[in-house]
């Protein structure tokens, strides 16, 4: 079908192109009654999109795949991934679609994919669907992550479906249109690695070198070098996630990108009191997702894509399995780095040169985020209450912490550094999507009002900003609230 509202959007059919064993050609269920909810018009026009012609009948059709340009080839794509650490083989797209690849301003290729657009050969027992509820949660998650300067998938649009969808009640339906440097993961590369086609493996690394980690090409062993760029890419993103206090909630392999972009916003959120024990998903009951994990995930899951790309890094086994292992093994080291850099920049300190110990920060750090941890202090209240220390009023930091004596010694060696208050502004966001408020948003608009959400749509447009009026958007949660709060996989 043809669009004749967007005569000059082409939909690059490259992925499919390059790697059709992972790409299974696939058509869009109908929307019996299309919404638009909404629409990122900033991230339309960076993809030179119109964002009226998007809000036409015939743009709500390419948001929800049901009208594509001529040309366009959507495809469901297969992946497989370790969820919760058991490998599943074949995951793939049960309820996804690219719809291809658009050139950005910057000239850079993006994916354009829907979550939510019906069953695909990858359902298994899945229904294909999304509520409202979710897609507008990762479209608000998202694009947060998107303001605080976190590299993440970004949301284009979310259109209400008019199809009920079964979950524990009968729920509205929704399509999400999201955007992302591209769509391959770990898990990507298990499932080429699984199939026993090391032509197809390779041609999958040839692919995430040239859109991902070009430099990889120039090297004297680029399939290595492409593992070493993931290593790096994945660091530097959870170090951000962890100075955020962000909380994946699904580290499986399948949700972790080759671009080192977050993705999958499932049972994701922020943290409130400072622990790194916090779980929020109601299916993580082991904990293995918690806070303070990540890192370790992050390097398990960068484990099991060494794995499967063995039979790229050496003719020999055991040699590919010590480039590898070395090459691992400088995930630490880059994790810290990026982590004490940032904290340094947190509490105001000037940048120290590069390398992963740092031990005045180190042992700041341990020492802070100790008490932040006894006296259950909010994350991101206690970074913009140490600003304001920084400038000479310790009162509202000292509000937080129970026991003073100790935070004052602390705040004096502190101070004899000289923290430059106003460059922690800068990093320190004053409003974060903060569970209570997130789920009041999206309860609203589940019912039909979507004016909450809206709003904190646009006060998470600018993190680090107080605005008069909006303080209970920087206010931390009722304690029984954060005490009880859990998040759902939203399937
Ligand atoms: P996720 O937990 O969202 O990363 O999804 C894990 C796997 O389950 C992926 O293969 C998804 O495509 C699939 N999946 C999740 N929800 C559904 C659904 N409602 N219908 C079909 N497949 C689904
Ligand atoms: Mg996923």
């Amino acid at each position: 079908m043809s669009l004749a509202s967007f005569p000059t959007v082409v939909l690059d059919d490259r992925f499919a192109r390059e790697l059709p064993e992972l790409a299974v050609p696939w058509e869009a269920a109908a929307a019996p009654e299309p919404q638009l909810l909404v629409l990122n018009a900033e991230l339309a026009a960076d993809l030179g999109l119109d964002a009226a012609a998007l809000r036409s009948p015939d743009g709500v059709g390419l948001l929800t795949g049901t009208l594509v340009p001529d040309g366009a080839r959507p495809v469901a794509q297969a992946y497989a991934g370790h969820q919760f650490g058991g490998f599943s083989p074949r995951l793939g797209d049960g309820r996804a679609l690219l719809l291809g690849e658009l050139v950005d301003q910057a000239g850079r290729p993006r994916d354009l994919h829907l979550k939510g657009s019906g069953r695909t050969p990858f359902a298994r027992g899945g229904d294909g669907l999304a509520a409202v509820g979710p897609m507008l949660r990762e479209y608000l998650l998202s694009e947060a992550m998107h303001a605080l300067g976190i590299p993440t998938t970004r949301s284009l649009a979310v259109v209400a479906t008019g199809r009920p969808v079964q979950r524990e009640t009968v729920l509205p339906g929704a399509v999400l249109a999201r955007v992302a440097a591209s769509h391959l993961r770990v898990g990507s590369f298990q499932y080429a690695r699984a199939t026993g086609d090391v032509d197809l493996l390779r041609r999958l690394a040839d692919h995430a070198i040239e859109r991902h980690h070009p430099a990889a090409a120039q090297a004297e062993q680029p399939y290595l070098a492409l593992f070493e760029a993931v290593v790096a890419a994945q660091a530097a993103l959870v170090a951000q996630w962890m100075l955020v206090g962000f909380v994946h909630g699904v580290m499986n392999t399948d949700n972790m990108t080759i671009s080192g972009e977050t993705i999958d916003y499932g049972p994701c959120a922020f943290l409130d009191a400072y622990d790194p024990a916090t779980v929020y998903s109601s299916i993580d009951e082991g904990g293995r997702y918690a806070y303070g994990n990540q890192p370790g995930i992050a390097q398990w899951n960068l484990a099991r894509l060494a794995e499967a790309l063995l039979p790229l890094l050496a003719e020999d086994q055991d040699a590919a399995i010590g480039v590898a292992t070395e090459a691992l093994g400088r995930f630490a080291p880059a994790y810290a780095a990026a982590w004490t850099g940032g904290m340094r920049a947190k509490l105001g300190l000037p940048a120290a040169p590069a390398g992963p110990a740092d031990p005045e920060v180190l042992d700041l750090a341990e020492e802070l985020l100790g008490s932040l941890q006894s006296g259950h202090v909010d994350w991101t209240t206690a970074f913009r209450a140490l600003g304001d220390a920084a400038r000479g009023d310790a009162e509202p930091v000292r509000g937080l912490v129970l026991d003073l004596p100790a935070l004052d010694a602390w705040l004096g060696r502190w101070r004899a550094l000289e923290p430059d208050g106003a460059a922690m502004d800068r990093v320190n966001p004053v409003y974060v999507p903060r569970n209570h408020l997130v789920e009041e948003a999206l309860d609203a608009a589940t019912a039909g009002d979507l004016a909450p959400f809206e709003r904190l749509h646009e006060v998470l447009a600018a993190p680090y900003h107080p605005r008069p009026g909006l303080e209970r958007y920087a206010a931390p949660a009722p304690e029984d609230f954060a005490r009880a709060y859990r998040t759902f996989c939203g399937t």
